[in-house]
């Protein structure tokens, strides 16, 4: 990735959208949850069926030994159920049988780079997931790359087209300065959101035009 191209787009979007909210720092294992609810649905309905889980399960080692038809009951709010109760009690079993105790501090403590490991090994948790907790649980210099952010770095060439979210997260990780992976990583999606949108982007209001070797183009790539 072109560090300087880099930093002239991370300048020039922080000149636009100034400076992002800190993250939410919930423990881990409620990232981990809540990003399983928020699949497929609004942020109001993943609200909802986390606050129908809790009221029915209250410790995460309930959730873990739930039979699985009473979990999918008490997720329904969020839609698709009996999909997520299946990936929430493999993903909250894989942590305690990686010898981790599921309560607030757990994961907390561990270094980057084993919790890292950790993370991408647990059924249904790949890279974005993993650096979402690294960095907005944590405040660990980890980069996601969701949908919009693979969108932008394709369209402002840092890289190449082709590029899979998984090795646009990695030349991001490599990329990025720890200090500003936060700030950058929120501002992208800002842009993505507003005007570098998936579908007839808004070239002309963008202020990363002239850094932008797409410009002009109206596909959804
Ligand atoms: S010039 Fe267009 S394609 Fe390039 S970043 Fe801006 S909105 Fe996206």
């Amino acid at each position: 990735m072109d560090r300087r191209r880099l930093a002239a787009i991370a300048r020039r979007l922080a000149k636009a959208y100034g400076t992002p909210p800190p993250p939410r720092h919930l423990p881990p294992i409620e990232e981990l949850v809540l990003t399983v609810l928020s699949q497929h649905t609004s942020d109001t309905n993943r609200d909802r069926a986390y606050a129908d889980l809790r009221k029915r399960f209250p410790t995460w080692d309930e959730v873990a030994d739930a039979p699985l038809p009473a979990l999918a009951r008490a997720i329904r709010s969020g839609g698709l159920g009996p999909t997520k109760a299946v990936r929430l009690r493999a993903m909250l079993r894989g942590i305690r049988e990686s010898g981790v105790a599921l309560d607030e501090r757990a994961l907390t403590t561990m270094a980057d780079a084993d919790l890292w490991d950790t993370l991408v090994a647990l059924p249904g948790v790949g890279p974005k997931t993993a650096a979402c907790v690294l960095l907005f649980s944590l405040d660990r210099p980890y980069f996601p790359v969701d949908t919009h952010v693979h969108r932008l770095a394709r369209r402002l060439g840092l890289v190449p087209v082709r590029a899979d979210a998984v090795a646009t997260q990695a030349a991001f990780q490599e990329s990025v300065p720890p200090e500003s992976m936060y700030s950058l990583h929120m501002n992208l999606i800002r842009h993505g959101r507003a005007v570098c949108v998936a579908i007839r982007p808004r070239c002309s209001e963008c202020v990363l035009a002239d850094l932008c070797p797409r410009i002009g183009v109206r596909d959804s790539r």
